[in-house]
């Protein structure tokens, strides 16, 4: 595996083959590599992009606390079969204050980006640099961001970009909570009001299975999970347009976002009006993370 810094390098490494680009903030964990796994099964080769994107952060403590290892993240990323790893220098990305900023109206505005000014603006605006700069194929990303996916497939449809967007399913801990690289900061006494997220979504996935429609009814059972935490959001939403809705009658994503300690977590499951359910996958063993 190669890693380089510059978007020429990357170009001129990938030499105008299919690429599949798998965009993420690096500190890997396995979330990531299911990312990978299908990024791998497309053709040509496999670009992971590693980019803490000051633009995203809505606070710069997150920013500055960020965990960042590229050593460690270069050795999993290559053990795990990436063909390239582009780790850009923030003067790489923005080589001065971008005037030009990608705005995704109303899918944007709900729920994170509620609670997270300027957030999506920040994520459709790398996300944006990243297709022109690397020119790939196609992209993955995880529906553990399910209003990032809804951000970035609208982004590539208005704008036009000639890229596939491919959604993977969350990666959960065996107790459930979905894996994060923010994960390393709670602290052990917290674990089990953070598992309240994941608890909370999978009473509401059996009650979807049960026959539940009702948005107030599904969520209440996700804050009923939440008493040790600080709830943000609980919403029922369309899964594209990622707006609120009050029954499940079409694609929807039913997602949470609580603090819990000093740590923002979010998560979600995706849920159709016939009653299935996208809970995500289980882990067999303790994540990656954990042992950090
Ligand atoms: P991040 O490094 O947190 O920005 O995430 C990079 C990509 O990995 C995004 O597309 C995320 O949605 C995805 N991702 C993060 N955590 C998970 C997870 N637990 N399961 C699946 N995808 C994930």
């Amino acid at each position: 595996m190669k890693i380089v810094e510059t978007f020429a390098a990357v170009r001129s490494e990938v030499a105008g083959a299919s690429a599949a680009l798998v965009p993420t903030m690096g500190f890997l964990h396995e979330g990531h590599m299911s990312l990978l796994e299908l990024a791998k099964g497309l053709q040509g080769p496999v670009v992971m992009s590693l980019f803490v994107n000051p633009l995203q952060f809505d606070r710069s403590v997150d920013l500055e606390r960020y965990p960042r290892d590229l050593a460690r993240d270069a050795e999993i990323a290559a053990a795990a079969g990436v063909d390239l790893l582009f780790a850009p220098t923030v003067e790489e990305m923005y080589p001065s204050s971008p005037r030009t900023r990608v705005r995704v109206d109303s899918v944007s505005d709900g729920m994170e980006g509620e609670h997270r000014p300027g957030h999506f603006e920040g994520v459709a605006t790398v996300v944006a640099k990243l297709f022109a700069g690397v020119r790939p194929d196609a992209a993955v990303f995880g529906r553990k961001d399910a209003q990032q996916l809804a951000v970035v497939r609208r982004m590539t449809a208005d704008l036009s970009f000639p890229v596939e967007i491919i959604g993977a399913p969350t990666v959960r801990a065996p107790d459930g909570l979905a894996v994060s690289s923010r994960n390393v900061f709670i602290a052990e006494d917290d674990r089990a009001a953070a598992l309240g997220l994941s608890s909370g979504l999978f009473a509401a996935a059996e009650a979807v299975v049960a026959g539940e429609r009702s948005a107030v009814r599904l969520e209440s059972l996700v804050r009923d999970r939440l008493a040790d935490a600080e709830v943000e959001y609980v919403t029922l939403a369309d899964a594209f347009e990622a707006e609120p809705i009050d029954t499940l009658d079409r694609e929807a994503f039913l997602a949470v976002a609580a603090r819990v300690g000093d740590v923002r977590l979010i998560d979600n499951i995706v849920m159709w009006p016939d009653g299935s359910t996208d809970t995500g996958v289980t882990l067999e063993g303790p994540s990656i993370l954990r042992r950090a």
